[in-house]
């Protein structure tokens, strides 16, 4: 079999949703899975996440054009839901007969890991779906947004459900696929500054060492999250929300990234955003020409990172 793995959004500015965790974030980990573990399995993969794309319409029309060239058996596009953090569980679109009987078997394998059963539905309305010449489904694995389901999430048992729906076979987990995570969080930990216990920044090179592990365990102790040196959903989770960069106001913020914000101006870090902090927000803004409004903005945040 010949299959078109399309990891959802991941090509700006064709950009997930942003939930408890993100959506590219979730698609790139259970699509890298899926790819290498339908590889180990012996069967083809085409990846058909575009590059760059200059629209989300031209981002979409590429994921097709990838598919059809290749004459790909299947399309299987790799999505997470957000809707208002109660709704939860697992659904897959599909416009045809044959990719009903595609998308039940996957949808059953995801169920199983204790997702609730939303069902197959009709994806005719879906850019992706309609415009690909063979059968095509959109899983949408959970909602990004909603905390029972990123309590559950895991990206190992997640593509292996997806796998075992597709092909009836179990696959090892590759090393490939843990690599990436570990190299995404020295990027992320490099960007947002936080060194290793040599006051060094990450070497991204995608491999866990000492180095790796004790600069997740500074950003751990830092952010006031439990300090295993791992950096599972929790840790993540308060990665992304730096990140994400949220306008901080004296007197209106609290919390993770309050935490951060003090942390790089070097005052008392008790995650309160008062006076102290929002002086030494002005000082810091006036030294890297910004306007000293004591308001954190994008600006501000980028001159804060690396
Ligand atoms: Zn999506």
């Amino acid at each position: 079999m010949k299959y078109g793995i399309d990891i959802g959004h991941n090509c700006n500015p064709d950009i997930g949703a942003r939930g408890i965790r993100q959506e590219d974030h979730l698609t790139m980990e259970v699509g890298t899975r899926v790819i290498s573990k339908l590889k180990s399995l012996g069967h083809q993969v085409i990846n058909c996440k575009p590059s760059r794309a200059s629209s989300v319409g031209n981002s979409l029309q590429q994921r097709c054009n990838i598919a059809n060239f290749n004459r790909v058996d299947v399309f299987v596009s790799i999505h997470f839901n957000s809707f208002n953090r109660q709704a939860n569980g697992t659904e897959i679109f599909t416009g045809s007969d044959t990719g009903r009987r595609i998308a039940q078997p996957v949808l059953d394998n995801i169920v199983k890991l204790g997702f609730f059963n939303r069902g197959v539905k009709s994806g005719l309305h879906l850019y992706v779906v309609k415009n690909t010449n063979m059968p095509a489904i959109l899983v949408e694995c959970c909602f990004c947004d909603a905390q029972q389901d990123m309590n559950r999430y895991n990206p190992d048992s997640l593509s292996d459900a997806i796998v075992r729906g597709l092909t009836g076979q179990t696959a090892p987990n590759p090393d490939e696929a843990e690599k990436k995570t570990i190299l995404e969080l020295q990027k992320a930990l490099n960007r947002l500054k936080i060194r290793d216990d040599n006051s060094k920044p990450l070497v991204e090179d995608g491999i866990i060492g000492n180095a790796t592990r004790s600069a997740t365990r500074n950003f751990q102790r830092l952010v006031g999250i439990t300090e295993n040196g791992m950096a599972g959903p929790t840790t993540w989770q308060a990665i992304e929300q730096i990140l994400a960069k949220p306008v901080l106001r004296a007197n209106h913020a609290a919390g993770t990234t309050v935490k951060y914000l003090q942390h790089q101006l070097k005052v008392v870090v008790d995650g309160v955003y008062g006076v102290v902090t929002a002086t030494a927000v002005q000082v810091f803004q006036r030294q890297e020409g910004l306007t000293a409004d004591g308001i954190v903005g994008p600006k501000t945040w980028d001159k804060l990172f690396s």
